[in-house]
């Protein structure tokens, strides 16, 4: 599907005339850095560590989640029952500081590129991630200066559902002043595709690892990219394509 039909697809389902695109709301793991090998792995050491059985890919799949809810979904499969909380915090600690010992994750090649294009185009910029990981939210400013405005974050902190739940991206768009139909998500990852649907946004889906582009279609995504190289040249149409199509 080309850009305009998407783009009149989400307009038809949403009863709107024109897209009023105000603000992009921007995942992080897989978006803006080519995490999620890291993550994958620190989470398949924790568990197998407690004896639980997985599979490294299935990690793939819980991206998005909260640390609680991944984790409550390996001790239902494990024990028949959810963390408690003292549980869940202790293992997600040892999660993230297996991650640390991975090193830094490297930025999505050409994620810069992206992000100058949302900002040259005027449009506001918030982070919404599910992630609770310190010591990679540390390095957003110093890695991408001058995109995010002090405060425009959602992470794990500030959110009581995790993605699939619309509440990660109904807070950026609150955050962004904007309502979400005035916002376009940019994620890498089903639960994130869903989330950013659930809350009314024209989602963006960039396939950035081993997730097949029809699993983004089937969770909902308007428009799905083959790689941030792919969906950063094309972004300063689409975004055109945006403010330009009505129906
Ligand atoms: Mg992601």
């Amino acid at each position: 599907m080309n850009e305009i039909d998407a783009i009149k697809n989400y307009l038809s389902a949403a009863g709107l005339k024109h897209f009023d695109l105000q603000a992009a709301l921007i995942d992080m793991d897989g978006v803006l850095y080519d995490s999620m090998r890291n993550h994958t792995a620190a989470w398949y050491r924790m568990a197998t560590e407690m004896g639980i059985e997985c599979c490294r890919d299935e990690f793939y799949l819980y991206e998005g989640m909260t640390g609680a809810a991944t984790i409550d979904i390996l001790f239902n499969r494990a024990y028949g029952r959810c963390a408690t909380a003292d549980e869940a915090r202790e293992l997600y600690a040892r999660k993230a500081l297996y991650f640390t010992e991975l090193g830094a994750p490297v930025m999505m090649p050409d994620a810069d590129r992206m992000l100058s294009t949302l900002k040259i185009s005027g449009l506001r910029r918030v982070l919404v991630t599910g992630s609770g990981q310190q010591s990679i939210l540390d390095r957003i400013d110093r890695d991408y200066p001058g995109i995010f405005l002090p405060g425009k974050r959602v992470t794990a902190r500030n959110v009581t559902h995790g993605k699939p739940h619309p509440e990660p991206y109904l807070k950026g768009a609150e955050m962004a002043g904007c309502q979400a139909c005035q916002c376009m998500v940019i994620e890498n990852a089903p639960l994130g595709v869903q989330a950013g649907k659930a809350a009314g946004c024209f989602t963006v889906a960039v396939t950035t690892g081993p997730i097949p582009r029809e699993r983004m279609v089937e969770s909902g995504a308007d428009v799905v990219y083959g790689s941030m190289t792919e969906f950063a040249h094309a972004l300063p149409n689409l975004i055109a394509a945006c403010r330009t199509t009505t129906l």
